[in-house]
């Protein structure tokens, strides 16, 4: 696999590119900041997408309606058909034989959808997905769910993806703020409902968010849960209404970490000091080294999965 394009847009003080994970400066660890909207790179300005704002997104219909660019979902669900048989996706819980690799993956996006109707989620624990995808689909749109409750360490990572990759930041804002919120629901609905919260801060703004594009890259791995051993590379998304594409699928975390290190791809300093899934600062705890990655999040309770993939 060629090595994405990266680092290339350094500004001053990034140099050629990344140091490596570990030189990363310590985190403050539980802090909660707001984020800097400001990261751009060379005339790919970051956005912030407001969901209660329907005309958000320039060049597309608001997001209630169906974007006139946009396929019918019989064309799209015909293309995940033909996407399954040539890139050998998993098919119920068994992988076929020869399936493709990330690059195969994420070719064979680029060669069947328009770079405004792609979209790649990213929760800036870190930047590999949107490293590899920026490699073929440079501009690309990357959705980052800013619920408000991030570390910092997840806002430092987000600007350096911002500053340092191809790629179009797009803040995807829930209809609350978090003030508007205690005020509705209580403080801290997060320990009394967090699906609710989820739902609220992560769900719906996505949900609208995505009615926009024909396809989503999702950093989606198999090894991270039981809920997820049965990820396919391409699928139909009955839930959100497009083509959802995980080409990380069949990657383990090691090989992720070492992707990023030698590629030097921007990395939230926390996946190196017990964090080796990063959500919402309340909700995420660290791990013992061979604990399962995701138990760390929503640590104590059923919840596993805040719904977006379930
Ligand atoms: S992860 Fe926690 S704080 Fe974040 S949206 Fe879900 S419940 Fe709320």
């Amino acid at each position: 696999m060629s090595a994405p394009e990266v680092g290339v847009r350094a500004t001053a003080g990034a140099g050629a590119g990344f140091p490596p994970i570990d030189a990363h400066r310590p985190p403050e660890a539980g802090t909660v900041s707001v984020p800097d909207a400001a990261g751009a790179a060379e005339g790919i300005p970051s956005r912030r997408l407001d969901t209660a704002d329907k005309s958000a997104r320039p060049g597309c219909a608001p997001f209630e309606g169906v974007t006139l660019d946009r396929r019918s979902e019989e064309e799209l669900k015909a293309l995940v058909a033909a996407g399954v048989g040539e890139l050998g996706s998993i098919v119920g819980s068994t992988p076929t034989a020869g399936e493709a690799d990330a690059e195969a993956v994420i070719g064979w996006v680029a060669r069947n959808f328009d770079l405004s109707q792609v979209a790649v989620a990213c929760s800036m624990a870190d930047a590999v997905l949107p490293a590899l995808v920026a490699a073929q689909l440079p501009g690309v749109d990357v959705l980052f769910l800013e619920t408000g409750y991030h570390f910092a360490q997840t806002h430092d990572t987000r600007r350096e993806v911002a500053e340092n990759l191809r790629v179009n930041i797009v803040d995807v804002l829930p209809e609350q703020t978090v003030a508007e919120q205690d005020a509705a629901f209580g403080e801290n609905l997060f320990g009394r409902d967090p699906a609710r919260c989820c739902a609220l801060r992560k769900m719906d703004p996505l949900k609208k968010a995505l009615s926009g594009y024909e396809v989503w890259f999702t950093g989606v791995r198999r090894e991270e849960a039981p809920t997820r051993t049965n990820t396919p590379l391409v699928s139909w998304d009955h839930a959100h209404r497009l083509v959802k594409v995980n080409p990380l699928a069949a990657w383990t975390l090691d090989q992720l970490v070492d992707y990023a290190d030698e590629h030097l791809i921007p990395v939230n300093p926390l996946m190196s000091q017990g964090y080796p899934s990063i959500g919402c600062a309340p909700c995420t705890k660290p791990v013992a080294p061979g604990e399962d990655p995701r138990s760390g999040r929503w640590a104590g309770l059923t919840k596993t999965e805040c719904g977006i993939h379930t």
